[in-house]
């Protein structure tokens, strides 16, 4: 086994079945004349819980196939689940409408279609107050600018070997 699917513990179901959305993904699924086998398909696939701060949520294929959706299960119930549905729209839109190909136009009229009949905003992306303080809270101060003082913040380290300038005042940022 992979050592991967230790973690692949919930599928789509499992979250369908939780939040009681069985029957809206299946009237959208009607609306849209799609084949009931699509559906099962997507309710078997692993419904992995992302640790990126800075993503909602994802839908991953490769090569054609469907592979997981992310899900960054720190944001407020309600976005969860709108995330959740646009994140199944893109699988949904995939599969109906771009079967076995590359996925492409992420947001175009299929995204739409499906994220109309599920009941959600046909809008690009949400925003989530509490994964934005969870970023604020994470920043770290990576780097100082040996002329003004000034703290740059970051998630992340700044990758050593290089040198960077602060812009305002041309001085040197030193990694901390
Ligand atoms: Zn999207
Ligand atoms: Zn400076």
């Amino acid at each position: 086994m992979h050592i991967a699917a230790l973690y692949c513990l919930m599928k789509v179901i499992d979250f369908i079945t939780e939040k009681k959305l069985q029957s809206r993904v299946e009237i959208a699924s009607v609306r849209q004349n799609a084949d009931p086998a699509i559906l099962s398909l997507v309710f078997g696939l692993p419904l992995r819980k992302s640790r990126a701060v800075r993503r909602l949520g994802s839908y991953v294929a490769r090569s054609g196939v469907p592979i997981e959706i992310r899900l960054q299960f720190s944001q407020e119930e309600e976005l969860l689940i709108e995330t959740f549905l646009h994140e199944l729209a893109h699988c949904l839109d995939h599969l109906s409408n771009q079967a076995g190909q590359p996925y492409r136009k992420a947001h175009g009229p299929g995204w739409r279609n499906w994220a109309v009949a599920l009941g959600i905003e046909p809008s690009r992306c949400g925003e989530s107050r509490v994964l934005r303080d969870l970023v604020e809270s994470r920043l770290k101060v990576v780097a100082v600018c040996i002329d003004c003082g000034y703290e740059l913040r970051r998630l992340r380290k700044l990758p050593r070997r290089r040198r960077y300038i602060h812009p305002q005042c041309g001085g040197r940022l030193k990694p901390v």
